[in-house]
C-alpha cells in the first residue's frame, strides 16, 4: 500500500512537473525550469505538519487561484524588478501562471478537487481520475507535442 502510495504520487509530480515544463518551454521565452518548479509548487502543500487545519492542509490554500494570483503577481514584481531580458515582468508571471495555472487545472478535474472560490470552501469537481495510467498518458504525450512541436510553431506570450 505504501510503495502503491509512492508510486501515485511520484508519478503525479511527475506529470505535474512535465506539463509545466512544456507549457513554459512552448509557450513563453523564460526558462523552462520555471514550469518544473511553478508546476510543483502547490503541491508543497505534503510539507505542512500532519496536526495542521484547513486551509494548511494538502490541496488547501496551496491549491486555490487566490494563492497562485499570489504567487503570479510576486513573478511580476520579481521580474520586473530584478530581471532582465526573457525575464522581465510579464514574460515571467506568463511562465508562473501558465505552470501553477496547469497544476490547477489538472487538479480541479479529480475527485477531490480544488476550493475555486477560496476563501469559500466549495469544492466542486467532475471526479476524473486525472492521474490514472490513461489521464497520464493523454497528459504527457499532449506535453511531448507541445515540446516537438517547438518554441517556433507556437505563439509566444510576452
Ligand atoms: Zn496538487
Amino acid at each position: 500500500m505504501e510503495l502503491e502510495r509512492g508510486l501515485f504520487l511520484a508519478g503525479a509530480f511527475a506529470t505535474h512537473a512535465v506539463v509545466g515544463y512544456a507549457l513554459v518551454r512552448g509557450f513563453t521565452d523564460a526558462d523552462p525550469r520555471i514550469g518544473i518548479v511553478f508546476g510543483l509548487l502547490p503541491d508543497a502543500d505534503f510539507l505542512f505538519p500532519a496536526g495542521w487545519r484547513w486551509p494548511f492542509v494538502h490541496r488547501g490554500i496551496t491549491h486555490t487561484p487566490l494563492f497562485a494570483l499570489a504567487i503570479i503577481v510576486g513573478g511580476y514584481a520579481v521580474g520586473r524588478r530584478w530581471g532582465r531580458g526573457d525575464w522581465r515582468g510579464r514574460g515571467l508571471a506568463a511562465a508562473v501562471g501558465l505552470a501553477i495555472g496547469s497544476h490547477l487545472a489538472i487538479d480541479s478535474l479529480s475527485p477531490k478537487g480544488i476550493d475555486w472560490l477560496f476563501p469559500l470552501r466549495t469544492s466542486w469537481s467532475p471526479g476524473l481520475a486525472v492521474h490514472s495510467p490513461a489521464a497520464t498518458a493523454l497528459l504527457w504525450t499532449a506535453s511531448i507535442g507541445i515540446l516537438a512541436w517547438g518554441a517556433n510553431g507556437l505563439p509566444s506570450i510576452r
